[in-house]
């Protein structure tokens, strides 16, 4: 080789401050080295794609833009080509050996010290982005030459940052095919993962899967899965390994149902359907575009389980970045492309961004809206889907208080007898019987006894038997004021009781505050069904307070001992209990018997008997008996 061509230098003292660093920056994700060099190749076709539409550069065959990652495991190498546009020289000294230095820097003086360096993240801001091959690499090759013409030019740099530039270059494995770049990494120790196929391929579809230019994958070492050809017939031609028109970017008029839904499989490996979706398209200034879809949420453990998915024009960053995106639409699964996005930055100045915010508003609003439309356009279809979507929609209305404001009349309570109903509807209803209390069991079979009691005075019942629905409806109360959940064993409704003053029942009465203990208060009240001798109630605000030391109890694994306020109210309609009055008094034996059945059985209706209780039933049931 000629000498003449054969430049030497060192890029500068400085990089000898930045090649350490970034080795150690981004030691955790060192495979982005292969998003930033393919998606530089895609911007160097980009880029001439855009100059021949100006105008600016002509008689070029855009056609065959194409984008090669080539593996070679016995050279050790993975190169990327383009044919794009190209550097030439000066280009390349310009680029390639300077730009890397001022932002750099600047870098250097940030992070050099600091541990938050990693937290940063994201290369390419500074510059880097090319300089990230080194984190795989020993030495570094970039064959170019620059759509304009002129000599194949090849720059090769050891990790220590001493280059070599060769003018007229012999390019003898065909890499640069008239212009454009290859960039051939000599894969280092660090680097000897991405040397296995099935690693590589693996980071190309993760970051590469909806890049704009058709990328692809070849394997050229010895021992590579070669596609064998079937006789007479033609070999397969290759196939690109990305989408290079995502979904996500067309117009939806142009999209239907079945390609929305493939998408979704595909993308998020999700057999089942998605619920529905939202296309976004925000226009300038917020400029992104994606689509977020609603998988089923039938079990509200597995509902955390979303995925975001944040591409920058097309390259994807990461998955479910909670700073972008609202915590609670990270139970969704979706793509967002935000070209706008200031993604290279740290993640503490992303959670300050103005753009940031708007961003989440944005989506919030668009989540509402078609919340809000499903359930006004087909409220019947709404319904079918709330139990798949209520616990996302609760956990929103928690999270965000202006999701809640958004979606508050949207949100169904299910009814125990049927059917759904909103907040507002249930309260319209019967007006006057609940006094704007809504009565809600947590089991249907254990509060059977209760729910029959209000629906047959024609209170509705709903259902809240989930973990997140007493958070909901503490949160409920808070914002609509007047308004009061009660469950159905808080107490007896007004509408359930005989208007006047129960008559004295004082001999009854005394024999049930012996039995039940001092935490039971005793009560007499003349109930309209009279086929129910007595009835348990826990006052709600006591009960709330003791599940929730039952839910901490459970996380801590201690015990806890709330005393609850509970309330014997005897029938004094019941037959039963009008007996009981006078046996009270003729026969304390006898009464005191009964009167243990009848609050053992107005136990059982509440709630499971202790292992001591249900003993001692059993036990004073078989006395009875034998004495019939
Ligand atoms: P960034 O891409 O953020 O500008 P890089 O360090 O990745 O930073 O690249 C620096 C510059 O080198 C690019 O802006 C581009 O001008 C040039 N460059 C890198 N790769 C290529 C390529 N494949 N083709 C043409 N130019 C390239």
């Amino acid at each position: 080789m000629a000498n003449e061509n054969i430049r030497s230098g060192g890029i500068s003292v400085e990089i000898e401050h930045i090649f350490p660093i970034i080795k150690k920056w981004l030691y955790s994700e060192k495979e982005i080295f292969l998003r930033e060099i393919v998606s530089n190749a895609c911007d160097a076709v980009t880029k001439l794609r855009r100059l021949s539409s100006l105008g600016e550069a002509k008689d070029l065959d855009l056609d065959g833009s194409k984008i090669r990652v080539i593996l070679n495991k016995d050279e050790k190498t993975i190169t990327v080509t383009d044919n794009g546009i190209g550097m030439t020289e000066e280009e390349l000294q310009k680029y390639i050996c300077q730009i890397a230095l001022s932002g750099a820097l600047d870098f250097v003086q940030k992070y050099e010290n600091a541990d938050t360096a990693a937290e940063s993240g994201i290369i390419g801001h500074f510059g880097l982005g090319f300089y990230s091959s080194f984190m795989v690499s020993d030495t570094v090759d970039v064959i170019t030459r620059s759509y304009t013409g002129g000599p194949l030019i090849k720059w090769s740099c050891s990790e220590a940052g001493e280059y070599e530039i060769t003018t007229d270059y012999e390019d003898e494995d065909g890499l640069v095919d008239g212009r454009g770049t290859a960039v051939v990494m000599h894969i280092s120790e660090e680097g000897e993962e991405y040397l296995s196929a099935s690693r590589l391929k693996e980071v190309l579809d993760k970051y590469c899967a909806f890049m704009p230019v058709e990328i692809y994958f070849e394997d050229e070492s010895a021992d590579a899965d070669k596609p064998e050809a079937k006789e007479g017939e033609e070999p397969e031609a290759p196939k690109p390994i990305n989408d290079t028109d995502p979904l996500w970017l067309r117009q939806p008029s142009d999209i239907t149902e079945e390609e929305y839904k493939d998408f979704y499989h595909k993308v998020f490996r999700d057999y089942r359907d998605p619920l529905f979706y939202i296309h976004l398209r925000a226009d300038y200034p917020l400029n992104f575009k994606g689509i977020l879809y609603f998988p089923r949420i039938t079990n509200e453990y597995e509902s955390l389980e979303g995925q975001v998915k944040l591409f920058y024009n097309q390259v994807f960053v990461a998955d479910n970045i909670k700073e972008v995106i609202p915590e609670y639409l990270l139970m969704l699964k979706g793509v967002l492309d935000c070209p706008e996005m200031p993604l290279n930055v740290s993640r503490s100045y992303l959670q300050n961004s103005g753009y940031v915010t708007k961003i989440s508003a944005h989506i919030t609003k668009k989540v509402a809206d078609k919340i809000n439309s499903l359930f006004s356009t087909d409220r019947e279809a709404y319904e079918k889907l709330w139990r798949d979507l209520k616990t996302f929609v609760e956990y929103g209305c928690l999270r965000d208080r202006k999701f809640h404001d958004k979606v508050k009349d949207s949100v169904l309570f299910e009814k125990c007898g049927g059917g759904f109903v909103t907040l507002s509807e249930y309260l319209e209803s019967a007006k006057e019987k609940h006094e704007n209390k809504i009565y809600y069991a947590t089991d249907k079979t254990s509060q059977a006894q209760y729910i029959s009691l209000l629906e047959a005075e024609g209170i509705e019942v709903v259902l809240l038997d989930r973990v997140l629905d007493t958070q909901f409806i503490s949160m409920v109360e808070s914002v609509n004021s007047g308004v009061k959940f009660a469950r159905v064993d808080a107490e007896v409704a007004s509408a359930m009781k005989n208007e006047g003053d129960a008559p004295e029942m004082n001999a009854a009465a005394e024999l049930f505050k012996k039995i039940a203990g001092e935490h039971v208060t005793v009560e007499v009240q003349t109930l309209k069904d009279a086929s129910i001798p007595a009835i348990l109630t826990v006052a709600e605000e006591s009960r709330r307070m003791d599940d929730m030391m039952k839910m901490y109890a459970m996380q801590d694994g201690g015990m806890t001992n709330f005393p609850l306020e509970s309330k014997l109210i005897l029938n004094a309609a019941s037959p039963l209990i009008g007996k009981l009055e006078i046996t009270a008094e003729s026969d304390s034996d006898k009464a005191e018997m009964i009167a243990k059945q009848i609050y053992a059985l107005s136990l059982l209706s509440q709630r499971k008997l202790s292992a001591e209780e249900l003993t001692k039933f059993l036990g004073d049931s078989y006395e009875l008996l034998s004495r019939i």
